[in-house]
Order: C-alpha cells, then sequence, then structure tokens
C-alpha cells in the first residue's frame, strides 16, 4: 500500500510523527509519500497545494494527513475541501464512541458515528464576493445525497440499523431534496429511520445521545455537529475520522492546528493514532487495527495523558506508551 503523508502545519507536525510511530511498529508493507502542503508551504511559494502534489497524491492508496492552518488570504481555497473534491471523498465518517476511562461532561453512554456529506453543500466552493455582498451557494445533488445515503445504511447495517437524517427542510429547499433521496435510500436498504431538524438536534444530541446510531447529514451541519460531538466524546485530541471515496481515502484527526499549543510538545497525539487505526481497518489490516484501540485504551488506563486530559505528559510520551505495549 502507497500512502501520501501530510503533516500540514501547527501540531499536525507534532501528531502526525507520533501516529507513524505507531504504525511503524507493525512492520507494514507500506510505502510512505512525504508531501509539504499547507500554510508552511504557502508562505514559502504562494501556494499551499500545487497541481503536481494532487498529482502524486493520485499515485498512491491513501492519505493520512494532520492538520492545515487558515492562510490569511482573501482568495485561498481550503486545501482540505480541494482534496475532498479532486479525489472525490464524498463520505466523512466520524465515529463517536467515547474511549473508556475518559472523563466525559455527559453523564450518558452513547456509541454513534456521523456521516456527512462531503464534497457539496455549503461547502461547494461556488462563491463570489462583492463589495457589499457576498454570496455562497448551497448544492445538493441527487448523486451527492443518494452515495451518502447508500454509504450511511451501509455502515447502520453493521451496527443496530437505525438511521437519523439530520436536515432544515422546514426552511431549505435543498434540504427537502436531500431529505427526500434519504428517505427513499433509507426504505430501499430496509433500514429504520427518523428526521431531526438540525437545530433540535444540537440540542438532542447532548441530552439523549444514547438514542443515536448512524447520522447522515449534509456538509456544514456534520462539520457542526461532529464538534460537538467531539465535546461530549471527551475532547478534539480524541476524535478520529475517515473521508472515503470509491477510489481513494483521506484518514485525519478532527481538530485543526491549534496554533495556540503548536510547538509545546503537549498536543493529544490520540485523534491522530485512531486515525491511523481507521487507515488499518479501511485497509483489511484488522488485528493490527483492533490491537491500536486496545493500547490506547490501556495508557488511558494508566492515565498516560496530554494536559487536554487532564495530565502533565507530553505528545511523544503518549505515542511511546503505546509503541511500547503493542512491541
Ligand atoms: P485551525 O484554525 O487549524 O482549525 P483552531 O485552533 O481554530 O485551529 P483546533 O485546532 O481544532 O482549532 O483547536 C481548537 C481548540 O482545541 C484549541 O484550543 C486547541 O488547543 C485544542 N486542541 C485541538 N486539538 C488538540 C489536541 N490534539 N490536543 C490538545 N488540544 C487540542
Amino acid at each position: 500500500m502507497k500512502v501520501a503523508i501530510i503533516p500540514g502545519d501547527g501540531i499536525g507536525k507534532e501528531v502526525l510523527p507520533a501516529a507513524l510511530s505507531v504504525l511503524d511498529v507493525f512492520g507494514l508493507d507500506i510505502e510512505k509519500v512525504p508531501l509539504e502542503i499547507g500554510f508552511g508551504k504557502w508562505e514559502k511559494t504562494g501556494s499551499a497545494i500545487t497541481d503536481d502534489d494532487i498529482a502524486l497524491i493520485r499515485q498512491c492508496d491513501c492519505v493520512l494527513f494532520g492538520a492545515i492552518t487558515t492562510v490569511p488570504d482573501p482568495n485561498y481555497k481550503s486545501v482540505l475541501v480541494r482534496m475532498r473534491k479532486e479525489l472525490d471523498l464524498y463520505a466523512n465518517i466520524r465515529p463517536f464512541t467515547p474511549l473508556e476511562k475518559v472523563k466525559l461532561p455527559c453523564a450518558k453512554k452513547f456509541d454513534f458515528v456521523i456521516v456527512r456529506e462531503n464534497t457539496e453543500g455549503m461547502y461547494s466552493g461556488v462563491e463570489e464576493l462583492h463589495e457589499d455582498v457576498a454570496y455562497s451557494t448551497r448544492i445538493i445533488t441527487r448523486k451527492g445525497s443518494t452515495r451518502i445515503a447508500e454509504k450511511a445504511c451501509k455502515i447502520a447495517k453493521m451496527r443496530k440499523k437505525q438511521l437519523t437524517i439530520v436536515h432544515k427542510a422546514n426552511v431549505l429547499k435543498s434540504d427537502s431534496f436531500f431529505r427526500d433521496v434519504c428517505t427513499g435510500v433509507a426504505k430501499k436498504n430496509d433500514i429504520r429511520y427518523n428526521e431531526m431538524f438540525v437545530d433540535a438536534m444540537a440540542y438532542d444530541m447532548i441530552l439523549h445521545p444514547e438514542k443515536y446510531d448512524v447520522i447522515v447529514t449534509t456538509n456544514l451541519f456534520g462539520d457542526i455537529l461532529s464538534d460537538e460531538a467531539a465535546a461530549m466524546a471527551g475532547g478534539l485530541g480524541l476524535c478520529p475520522s475517515a473521508n472515503i471515496g470509491d477510489k481513494y481515502a483521506l484518514f485525519e484527526p478532527i481538530h485543526g492546528s491549534a496554533p495556540d499549543i503548536a510547538g509545546k510538545g503537549i498536543a493529544n497525539p490520540i485523534a491522530a493514532i485512531l486515525s491511523v487505526k481507521m487507515m488499518l481497518e479501511w485497509a483489511g489490516f484488522n488485528a493490527e487495527a483492533k490491537t491500536i484501540g486496545q493500547a490506547v485504551n490501556n495508557v488511558l488506563d494508566n492515565a498516560i495523558i496530554t494536559p487536554d486530559l487532564g495530565g502533565s505528559y507530553s505528545t511523544f510520551d503518549v505515542s511511546n506508551a503505546i509503541t511500547k505495549l503493542i512491541r
């Protein structure tokens, strides 16, 4: 397997090497293709990602990604949005299963997955900026909605077979379209489903998270709900994600580049390490993926944790403890 390695900026440069040290323990036949992409590259060259970078990524099977700092240029287009579009990574899959021993703000047990459409919606990239007005076009297509609903049903079939379709169809015509496509796909797949308006969902997810199994939604709503879910699951430093297409995949922690703590060596590497776990599951290395999950739980059990979780260990201490356990 050939993997493009993109640490990016800020803590991406700290958590990705930590996650790679865990991957390396298994000695799998994985060729790594390192790429410099992001704000640092933009400062040096004036572009955050080039067509050559995209061509190199296309020669790989998947991407391991850290985080990228937003470039302070009004004409800048998000690198991640571009990669998701160019590689057609249409499903953003974010599991929220709290790890054992992590103190949670929410007393209730929960275990759900957010399946977010990743290539259109509010992040379609069709935008206009004028002197006195700005437009962002929200695009919802039948193709995009059908395939994300199919992906969510597929995941639901492996879990409790319960789908929640999140939208704002009472206000947005594009969302009644999304809702209708999703309900059609759920019926065809014989999956139980319910619907929630996104504002009600944001509220209910905190009060009754145990009710949910698989949540399917559009791009912006999924982005916001998954940060809320990350807070419920113990923090951004613990939550991995996968961006999946039919040909390529990209795995990344859901957090950003965290400039406030970058360079201090205290970023929590667990989200990045669990992103490696998701990559191994995707590639069929299930035993290795399971081993990573067990080692992460063990390290949390022993309170080898970074400051975001109330500990005083460094990024390296945590990844080192995990690699030692796996060895
Ligand atoms: P960006 O502009 O790249 O999105 P950000 O700081 O706006 O960066 P995040 O990087 O997601 O957004 O960080 C939000 C908060 O969570 C910050 O206070 C950051 O320090 C904290 N945080 C994020 N990831 C981690 C991590 N892995 N370990 C510890 N703290 C983290």
